[in-house]
């Protein structure tokens, strides 16, 4: 297997003024993030997935960084970026107007909680997600949506530290945004990038990924916090780009012979990024990418169950199956 180690969980100090808080892991609901500290001050870059996940977070923020969180950015609306919202008490909350909309849709949430109940048994999917979340308790979950809108840029002292957030979506989410620290050669990217770790992308565009991706790599910065996965410099950027325009080519050839999604995501040799994390999540990778090619809106509604289905066929399929970094193949496990 690769060289990949995990994450050590907790705090790790990227600059003067700022922080990353990393999971162990880099699949599925495990995610990073971000805090700004300075001057009594201090701002976080996204919760995590449940309340106990966050209070974790906040416990190491209380005290290592020792500065109250007077502001949360969300960098998008799925649920392990901003499940734990609630718990940043009398904070502003800050996030793109779309990720705002979205996040009041408890959809997901509840098929979460109906996964872990075990009512989706009967379909692949279910059993698939019931997995996944596994490691996580969805009980207690208020969603609290940003009570600032952004649109383009919005800009944040933070005790005389600049942050910005600046909209890259519709990209991962319609929803995306970036947070970049100047002063400490920073930006926290959230999910536009996983690193070493397929990603799992829901409304956007490949081209506004790109973007995103050409943005970060033009960015003076020196550390790239991804959403998910170990810290970097801006070569999380690149091979993020690298690994999108080699996806769209080899789902694009199989679009044009008449191959199935389903197929194609099966078919596609993952070569250099044989050791990535939950390669069945080319499914929906391919699916987007077969949306596109046949002109579908970026927003157009999908069939995620299926999709869901696939993936839990292609995880359960051996060599197909889902990659932790221990190396050990456990669907639903990272
Ligand atoms: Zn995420």
């Amino acid at each position: 297997m690769s060289g990949r180690t995990k994450n050590q969980e907790g705090l790790a100090r990227l600059g003067q003024h700022t922080w990353a808080y990393l999971q162990p892991d880099w699949g599925f609901g495990l995610s990073n993030a971000g805090v700004v500290g300075c001057g009594g001050d201090a701002l976080l870059v996204d919760t995590f997935f449940d309340l106990a996940h966050t209070r974790r977070l906040l416990e190491a923020v209380a005290s290592q960084v020792g500065m109250p969180i007077r502001t949360l950015v969300n960098t998008h609306d799925n649920g392990d970026h901003c499940w734990g919202n609630q718990l940043v008490e009398g904070a502003e909350i800050i996030g793109h107007r779309l990720c705002a909309d979205a996040m009041g849709n408890t959809a997901v949430l509840e098929l979460l909680r109906a996964a872990q109940r075990g009512d989706l048994d009967a379909l692949p999917a279910g059993r698939y997600l019931r997995g996944l979340a596994e490691p996580f308790d969805f009980d207690g979950i208020v969603p609290t949506p940003p009570s600032t809108v952004m649109e383009d840029t919005l800009t944040r002292d933070v005790g005389g530290v600049e942050v910005e957030a600046r909209y890259v979506g519709p990209a991962h989410t319609a929803g995306d945004v970036i947070v970049t620290v100047p002063a400490d050669g920073v930006v926290y990217a959230g999910d536009v990038i996983f690193r070493l770790c397929h990603p799992l992308e829901w409304q956007g565009t490949y081209a506004n990924l790109i973007e995103a991706m050409r943005l970060i790599e033009s960015l003076d910065v020196e550390h790239v916090v991804s959403g998910h996965g170990p810290l970097a410099g801006k070569e999380a950027a690149t091979e993020m780009r690298e690994y999108f325009e080699w996806l769209i080519g080899e789902a694009r050839e199989r679009w044009e012979a008449g191959i199935s999604v389903i197929d194609a995501a099966r078919a596609i040799d993952p070569g250099p990024y044989a050791d990535w994390a939950e390669p069945e999540r080319m499914v929906f990778g391919v699916d987007r990418a077969y949306r596109e090619f046949e002109g579908k809106a970026w927003d157009a509604p999908f069939d995620a169950i299926t999709l869901f289905d696939a993936m839990a066929a292609m995880a359960e399929g051996g060599e197909s199956g889902a990659v932790v970094p221990d190396g050990s193949a456990a669907p639903g496990q990272s």
